[in-house]
């Protein structure tokens, strides 16, 4: 099959190499024979030219010879006559000679003897009769003077009666007195041999005589008219004595016909005999050599063009051939084989190019098969691969579901002890009102301190949770540093003191100011280091300092707490910040507590961006360095000593436990505040429908019915003002956070309750029947930035607004649920934005707060966090919309209050 392929390309259309050989090797073919024509031809030019010109020259010179020769003959014969001197010969005698030499010589016309003074003796003439002894005077004639200075003489042509040349001839004889000879020479003669020179066919010769007047010419007209040549510039240059060129001359002759010309000088007359052949005829055999030689040209170019087209095909198809071949080994077919037999170097080299495509299969079908086996084996490996992920991944479910549950058992378990012990806090705190005997106070002291001990333990575990769970969160405000630094101060102090301990304080100048931060998460680390410091100093002292370095937008605190106690080894010195890590088992024994104060107090000052250092040598003291940055105080006021509250509050305080309740009257009497008690949701919502209050004080976990679905009971209420629902409650896990902000619920307070946070807590409480009073908690929608908004836009357009916000946070609730679900921070961060941004439209800055923490926050959050914060927006989102619903609906008339009213 490749054959008939072969074959089939051997028919192709020659190709460009084809074409390339052939018009090589024609040109080479016809550049070979076109140089060896021309120099043939160019050669045989030359030779035929000086050939030509020789000949012609040698018939000029014969010419010259025979004219020379009669010239001389004629000068013998009248030498003849003057050979004998005068004094022997009569006049009679020399006629009688002149006469037969008239008769022996046809050319002499005239003879004439003078003697030797020039005086005619004899006259003998074919013209007019003799005359003998005239003595006419002739001796001023050229003729007598010519032949006296050179014993000839040969005068100038001159013709007679315009039909024939002649020419005067003059000799001297001898002798003391010689006579002279005049003859008048007829030189038709000259005609006649001029006329008989065969120059080729259609040459001619002719003669000019010294002064280049033509004397003989083939036609007799030129040289009767007695043409003047010397004008012409080859007469004139041979009258010059310029002697003929080697390859004779060519030029225009009298008729205007160009001619090959050449010329020889007669000797003794200086007379010129050119000799003229026509070029045409000259040339004629040259011009025949170069028409055989192109005939020869021509049909040898066609042999080569034969020829290179016969050899041009032989190189150029098997190159073809191998061209077609790689292009389709190039494209894939490696069956292809060739057939080249031309038995050299290209059958050759066909032949290793099917060497070429037969090894090519080989290492393609090598390839293939390794190819395979290599996916199978990455098949296998990314199978284990994922295996392992799916091992890894459920290892990791389970770590985190575990770490889950620990974080959850410990918040339950914190909160199951808190409730009991903020029992016996708050009866405790109670009992201390001056009325009691020493011992009884001895009692208190110790059962507060206990009590103490015990919730500075739950705190702790509480903490360590929420920090597990990367639930804690800086709650920052302004806050007077020196005070807080003397509080902590003053607390430790009396512990120091009792253990004889010195306790200084020396607080720098610029401590004396208003700073921006959290001051419980600071008071915290500074009473842990504080009350470390004491612990682990049996004997000395304790000195606390504290410096503020002001820099641009911040204030560096740096506050050093140094004892001189047992001190720390050098290998504890990072171990100690770990969970649960003590320097020495026997501490443990001996001072107690959980290894956990400092692992809080470090992770805290972290979240403070802060950084919190060790010194030590042991038997030596420690000293714990904090460095925390914090904000310049955006205010004057400034959380200092608790003072009367402004105005009276209603409180409702709503708790299942007996004693939670009447603990939570008690300080809010304290507080200087009205309290109505409820034991359940049930009641709550009945009470707060029948009476109006400021503040709800709400427990979150309460049997039938909890805290915030009692909040949102109380929320779908008609009342005016609506009091602010504070939650009161140990857990502070985040799906609780997140049901929360469901209800719209964004003020907490832990449990124990203390006075001072409760009463931070209450303290923003709407007043009680202002006329400006929210409708919904202040935490959700800014009902000022509403009303300014509806005063602006007006109430259809804040309509048209409400509606649009409606739809669009459906949608980018629906959006974030789907990013979060897939864990995509980035789309989530970017619908939390859209949302809060949506959101803040109308003043709904509960949700756009939430939005912005999350949306900053999502980055570092895991799967489930997302998942949760996603829910938190939905349910936060839910809740503002009814909030606003509720704000921008007509308010409706006020129903009956319905359901149990508690005792209080
Ligand atoms: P603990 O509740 O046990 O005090 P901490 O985390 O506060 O837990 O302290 C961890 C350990 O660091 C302590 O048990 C003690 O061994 C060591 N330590 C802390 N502060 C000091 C100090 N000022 N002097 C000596 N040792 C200290």
């Amino acid at each position: 099959m490749n054959e008939q392929v072969d074959q089939g390309h051997l028919r192709t259309p020659p190709g460009r190499l084809f074409r390339k050989y052939l018009y090589s090797i024609v040109a080479l073919a016809f550049a070979a024979l076109a140089i060896n024509t021309g120099f043939d031809v160019w050669f045989s030019y030359r030779e035929q030219k000086q050939l030509l010109a020789a000949n012609q020259r040698e018939q000029a010179a014969s010419a010259a010879i025979q004219i020379g020769q009669f010239i001389s003959q004629i000068e013998t014969q009248i030498r003849w006559l003057s050979r004998l001197p005068p004094e022997l010969s009569t006049n009679e005698d020399v006629r009688l000679n002149a006469i037969r030499l008239l008769r022996l010589s046809p050319a002499i016309a005239e003879i004439t003897e003078l003697d030797s003074k020039g005086r005619e003796q004899v006259r003998v003439s074919r013209r007019v009769a003799d005359r003998v002894g005239s003595n006419v005077d002739q001796s001023s004639f050229a003729a007598f003077r010519g032949a006296n200075e050179s014993r000839a003489y040969y005068g100038p042509v001159y013709f007679f009666g315009d039909t024939e040349p002649f020419m005067t001839l003059a000799t001297r004889g001898s002798g003391r007195a010689p006579n002279v000879v005049i003859a008048e020479v007829n030189l038709r003669f000259i005609w006649d041999l001029v006329a008989g020179i065969r120059v080729g066919n259609t040459g001619k010769a002719y003669v000019v005589d010294r002064l280049g007047v033509l004397i003989a010419h083939p036609d007799l007209w030129p040289a009767l008219r007695r043409s003047d040549l010397s004008g012409q510039p080859d007469v004139r240059a041979a009258l010059d004595g310029v002697g003929p060129p080697a390859g004779g001359l060519i030029k225009e002759d009298l008729s205007g016909q160009r001619v090959l010309s050449t010329y020889a000088t007669v000797p003794s007359l200086g007379w010129l005999v050119f000799v003229e052949l026509p070029l045409s005829e000259a040339y004629a055999p040259i011009y025949a050599s170069i028409g055989r030689s192109t005939f020869l040209l021509i049909v040898l170019l066609a042999f080569a063009a034969l020829v290179s087209l016969w050899l041009s095909r032989r190189m150029a198809v098997p190159i073809q051939m191998l061209t077609q071949g790689a292009r389709r080994i190039g494209s894939g077919d490696l069956e292809q084989r060739l057939a080249i037999k031309t038995g050299d170097e290209l059958e050759a080299l066909g032949d290793q190019f099917n060497r070429m495509a037969a090894h090519l299969r080989e290492s393609y079908a090598t390839l293939e098969r390794k190819v395979i086996e290599r996916t199978s084996e990455l098949e296998k490996a990314r199978d284990h691969a994922l295996a392992e992920h799916d091992a890894a991944e459920r290892a990791r479910s389970v770590a985190v579901a575990a770490n889950e549950t620990k974080s959850r058992f410990l918040a339950v378990v914190s909160h199951e002890l808190r409730t009991p012990l903020n029992g016996v806090m708050g009866v405790l705190q109670l009992l201390d009102d001056g009325g009691l005997s020493e011992v009884q106070r001895r009692h208190l002291a110790t059962a507060a301190a206990s009590g103490e001990t015990l919730i500075a333990l739950v705190d702790a575990i509480l903490e360590y949770a929420r920090l597990e769970a990367s639930a804690e969160a800086l709650e920052t405000r302004d806050f007077r540093l020196d005070q807080l630094i003397e509080t902590a101060a003053d607390l430790m102090r009396p512990q120091a003191f009792g253990k004889g301990l010195s306790f200084d304080l020396a607080c720098d100048p610029s401590v004396a100011t208003s700073v921006h931060g959290d001051p419980v998460r600071l008071n915290r680390i500074l009473l842990n280091l504080i009350g470390n410091a004491i612990k682990f100093t049996p004997s000395g002292g304790i000195s606390v300092s504290a410096t503020i370095e002001r820099r641009d937008d911040q204030a560096l605190l740096r506050a050093i707490v140094r004892d001189t106690g047992i001190g720390i080894a050098p290998d504890m010195h990072e171990r100690i910040f770990e969970d649960f890590v003590q320097a020495d088992d026997s501490i443990a024994r001996r001072f107690g507590g959980t290894g956990l104060g400092l692992a809080i107090a470090r992770r805290l000052t972290h979240l403070m961006r802060g950084e919190l250092t060790l010194e030590s040598t042991p038997g030596n003291g420690s000293v714990f360095t904090l460095v925390v940055p914090l904000g310049n105080a955006a205010s004057g006021t400034v959380q200092g000593a608790m003072t009367p509250p402004s105005r009276r509050l209603h409180v409702l305080l709503v708790d299942d436990d007996p004693v939670n309740c009447e603990v939570g009257e008690a300080i809010l009497v304290r507080l200087g505040h009205r309290a109505a008690i409820a034991r359940n949701g049930a009641a709550a919502v009945a009470l707060a429908g029948s009476q109006p209050f400021d503040v709800v004080l709400m427990d979150l976990h309460m049997p039938d019915m909890d805290g915030v679905e009692a909040a949102t009971r109380i929320r779908q209420l008609p009342l005016r003002p609506m009091p602010r629902i504070i939650v009161v409650t140990a857990d502070a896990s985040p799906s609780t956070r997140e049901r929360l902000a469901a209800a719209g619920i964004t003020t907490v307070v832990s449990k124990p309750i203390l006075i001072s946070a409760l009463r931070e807590a209450i303290e923003d409480a709407p007043e009680h029947g202002a006329p400006d009073a929210p409708l919904v908690p202040g935490a959700l929608i800014d009902r000022h930035f509403l009303a300014d908004q509806k005063e602006l836009l007006g109430a259809s357009q804040i309509a048209k607004l409400h509606h649009l916000l409606k739809e669009t946070s459906e949608k980018l609730i629906a959006d974030i649920t789907a990013a979060a679900a897939i864990g995509d921070h980035r789309q989530l961060a970017r619908f939390a934005h859209q949302l809060g941004s949506a959101a803040s439209a109308l003043g709904l800055v509960g949700l756009f707060e939430r939005c912005r923490e999350i949306e900053l926050a999502v980055p570092s959050m895991s799967l489930p966090e997302c998942q949760s914060a996603a829910r938190e927006l939905a349910a936060l989102r839910e809740a503002s919309m009814s909030a606003l619903d509720e704000m921008l609906a007509p308010v409706p008339a006020s129903p009956q209050p319905k359901g149990e009213v508690g005792s209080h």
